[in-house]
């Protein structure tokens, strides 16, 4: 676009190719949509124009057809002061964790990370010595997921640290899974456990206001060592990616769990056209994570359903598959799919049926709840 195409008209209307489109006066606050709202908004009336542009906006990644494979492009942004506090989270690790959370959308379409891009906009209160450090990170999350960084973009800030990452990867076209395609009586499966990162999350928080407190108390994180890390240093489940291969199982429907268990469940839900049974006593929930959630007086089922940032990879499998992946260690069946009609219910232990909502992290509607 040559850049007298764009002019910004006098009635704050944007002049495009001379077809003027005039903005409203009227002023919707973005937290009232949400961020799926505002992302359903975004990409109405956006037609893809390639034939090769298989999948666009609405799963975890892009597909493209390349031919013999799909490729899979998604990004992710990471933002100071909204997704991490440097306080606590030390620059190798969230230079790791960018990269981490990216793999883990290309792992969602049951897919392998190739190449990534990376994005930095850096205020003037970071030292050379400390985006070394977030690189550090990222090299190291490179070489552990084999993905090659291939290029990016470097920028001031005038606000603190913005991490921005492209990620490229490859899946065989018939082994494509998609957040949509389960259909009834399909088997619900998690990979891990859930609710770590979220209570790890609890915990720095915590030591981090008795640091502020008092400057001269040490945190005390030993014992809370796994779920911090889940916190603070997650991985994708790559591994996971490789042995649905070599067991022979394409789930029917796949989605990584960044917002936590609910808010994924549903998004399966409304691309399958399905509901989901779900059954507590079936949900793999750590020790720690338990425990810790109990000590800050927190239902650890909350945490598994509502907490976020595990990047545990949660799909259907078709009944016949069952028995391939029933011994795998890190594989949970926790429910299964039935009729939309039925809706999306958790099975609670003493046997009561309870909706599940989502209430996952809404980045634009915690900061409305700030004000
Ligand atoms: P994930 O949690 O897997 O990263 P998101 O919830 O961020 O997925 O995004 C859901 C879908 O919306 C994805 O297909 C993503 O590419 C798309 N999307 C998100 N933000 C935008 C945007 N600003 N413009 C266009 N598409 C977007
Ligand atoms: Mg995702």
């Amino acid at each position: 676009m040559r850049f007298d195409d764009v002019r910004l008209t006098p009635n704050k209307g944007l002049s495009l190719h001379g077809k003027t489109k005039r903005m409203s006066d009227k002023r919707t606050e973005l937290s009232k949509l949400g961020e799926f709202g505002l992302i359903e908004r975004l990409s109405e009336g956006v037609q893809l124009q390639h034939k090769n542009s298989v999948k666009g906006i609405g799963d975890d990644a892009a597909v493209i057809d390349q031919g013999k494979d799909y490729g899979l492009l998604s990004t992710d942004m990471l933002v100071e002061g909204v997704h991490f506090d440097l306080s606590y989270a030390p620059l190798p690790h969230l230079g790791y964790k960018a990269i981490a959370v990216n793999a883990s959308d290309i792992a969602a379409m049951n897919g392998l990370p190739k190449q990534v891009v990376i994005a930095l906009g850096i205020s003037n209160r970071f030292s050379l010595e400390a985006v070394e450090a977030l690189y550090q990170g990222m090299k190291a999350a490179a070489k552990d997921f084999k993905i090659d960084l291939v290029g990016g973009d470097t920028t001031s800030s005038k606000s603190g640290l913005i991490i921005s990452v492209s990620v490229y990867g490859q899946v065989e076209k018939e082994r494509v899974a998609y957040r949509k395609g389960t259909k009834p009586h399909d088997i619900l499966c998690v990979t891990g456990d859930l609710g770590a990162a979220f209570v790890g999350l609890q915990v720095l928080e915590r030591e981090k206001q008795t640091f502020l407190a008092n400057p001269n108390m040490q945190p005390k994180l030993d014992e809370y060592t796994y779920i911090v890390e889940r916190q603070l240093k997650p991985t994708a489940r790559l591994d996971i990616i490789h042995e649905l291969k070599g067991l022979g199982v394409i789930p029917t429907a796949m989605i990584d769990v960044s917002d936590g268990l609910a808010s994924e469940c549903l998004h399966l839900s409304n691309h399958g056209h399905v509901g989901f049974a779900i059954y507590e006593e079936q949900l793999p929930i750590d020790k720690m994570t338990f425990d810790t959630a109990v000590e800050f007086q927190m239902d650890p089922v909350t945490a598994v359903m509502n907490g976020g940032e595990d990047y545990e990879l949660l799909f259907t499998i078709d009944q016949k598959d069952h028995e391939k992946l029933e011994k795998h260690a890190d594989i949970h069946f926790i429910g299964h799919a039935h009729e939309a009609t039925k809706g999306n219910v958790l099975v609670t232990k003493k046997g009561n049926v309870v909706p599940i909502t989502a209430q996952g992290w809404d980045h634009l509607n915690q900061e409305h709840k700030k004000d």
